[in-house]
């Protein structure tokens, strides 16, 4: 295990912001993880697991303990009995390229999950979702180190617990594993999922495309919403979404479209029986109409031009300015609509 000392973090993080960790690793294979798990017990040393960063806020003076980055490699497949295909995907794997090796092989289940950043790993932590397919639906089986029994322990996904942007390692255990290996299960020669409109759209009334089409199409929409990692495009310096979609009671939806003179637009829910006869309200909407445009800046903090739930690094903004920003969006929304919206990314070191 090699450990760098004061190893600033603002690199390893989509937003480019963030203090150093005081200690770092990179951990390459499961040795290595339960090798730096074994080092931060023994000085009781706080440990962050560290993906691609892109859901992340590091505080200006970073973090105290020791950060861990997954850097595990490897993918391997193999047909289950009931046709489908397994892929067991080591957690240090880019999302994105595994989604367009599942496309290229026609696999279906993750095609709209294309171009969302970040690690393999990361994937079960927040369930990753978009477009009407969130990650639940796909895994099979996370393999993690356990930080408290120290052990590896494997859960079905039943026991990991998904919900709308949760599951059990964001939530009752946050923190307490870190995810070595999730394993997929694919459906060769599905039918792509076409369930949004902004989809939909992309392709003729009653044509076919397939997986891969679909996979492209989705990159194509998230580029022009600046939500896919371009090179020099200053509107996807974010974390994605800077605030979860709320997911409420359709009496409130009532009241929202009272005040607003409108009614806003509605996602469905999603699976999960907390969210029976509940409606998801598109938190951009609600952002939108208590005043805050695209583009909207605060010092070096701002609205991405193209999305208006991404907050944005418009180049030297420091943590503290993003969370002004984000205060200030909050403050106007519950004031507004008596909702205060759930912050999506995780914060470290604050
Ligand atoms: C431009 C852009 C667009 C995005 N679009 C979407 C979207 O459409 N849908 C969506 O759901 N998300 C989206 N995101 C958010 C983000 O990409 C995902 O949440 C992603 O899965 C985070 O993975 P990561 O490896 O970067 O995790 P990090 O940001 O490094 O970490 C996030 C959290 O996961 C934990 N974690 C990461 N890896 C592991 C591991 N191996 N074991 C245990 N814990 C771990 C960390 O400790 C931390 O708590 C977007 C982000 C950006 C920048």
């Amino acid at each position: 295990m090699l450990l760098e000392e004061n190893k600033p973090l603002a690199p390893f993080t989509t937003l480019g912001i963030g203090g150093p960790a005081r200690w770092f690793t990179v951990a390459r294979n499961e040795s290595e993880v339960a090798e730096a798990a074994a080092w931060a017990r023994e000085r009781s040393i706080s440990l962050f697991v560290l993906g691609g960063g892109s859901n992340l806020l590091v505080s200006d003076s970073g973090f105290s303990g020791l950060v861990v980055q997954v850097g595990l490699p490897g993918i391997n497949e193999s047909a289950g009995r009931d046709g489908t295909i397994m892929f067991e995907v080591s957690a240090g794997e880019d999302w994105d390229a595994f989604v367009q090796r599942a496309a290229n092989k026609n696999c279906a289940g993750i095609e709209c999950l294309a171009g969302i950043p970040g690690t393999v790993g990361g994937t079960p932590v927040q369930n990753v979702g978009a477009y009407g397919q969130e990650v639940a639906s796909t895994i099979h089986r996370v393999r993690a180190f356990d930080l408290a029994q120290h052990a590896f322990v494997e859960f079905s996904a039943e026991e990991c617990g998904f919900a709308y942007r949760r599951s059990r390692f964001n939530t009752d255990d946050r923190g307490l594993y870190v995810v070595t290996r999730v394993d997929y299960r694919l459906t060769p020669g599905g039918v792509p999922t076409l369930r949004y409109a902004d989809l939909q759209r992309a392709f003729l009334p009653g044509s076919s495309p397939s997986l891969k089409e679909v996979a492209e199409a989705v990159r194509r929409i998230r580029q022009s919403k600046g939500m896919l990692l371009v090179d020099g495009d200053l509107d996807c310096r974010s974390a994605g979404s800077f605030f979860k979609n709320p997911v409420v009671a359709e009496e409130q939806v009532q009241k929202i479209a009272a005040i607003g003179g409108t009614r806003p637009p509605r996602f469905p829910a999603g699976p999960g029986a907390e969210n029976e006869g509940r409606v998801k309200v598109p938190a951009a909407w609600l952002i939108e109409q208590a005043g805050f445009s695209k583009g909207y800046t605060l010092g070096a903090a701002g609205v991405s031009r193209r999305h208006t739930l991404a907050l944005i690094n418009r180049g030297g903004a420091t943590a503290s300015d993003i969370l002004a920003l984000a205060d200030q969006i909050n403050s106007a929304v519950s004031e507004r609509f008596g909702i205060t919206l759930e912050m999506e990314p995780v914060m470290l070191g604050f």
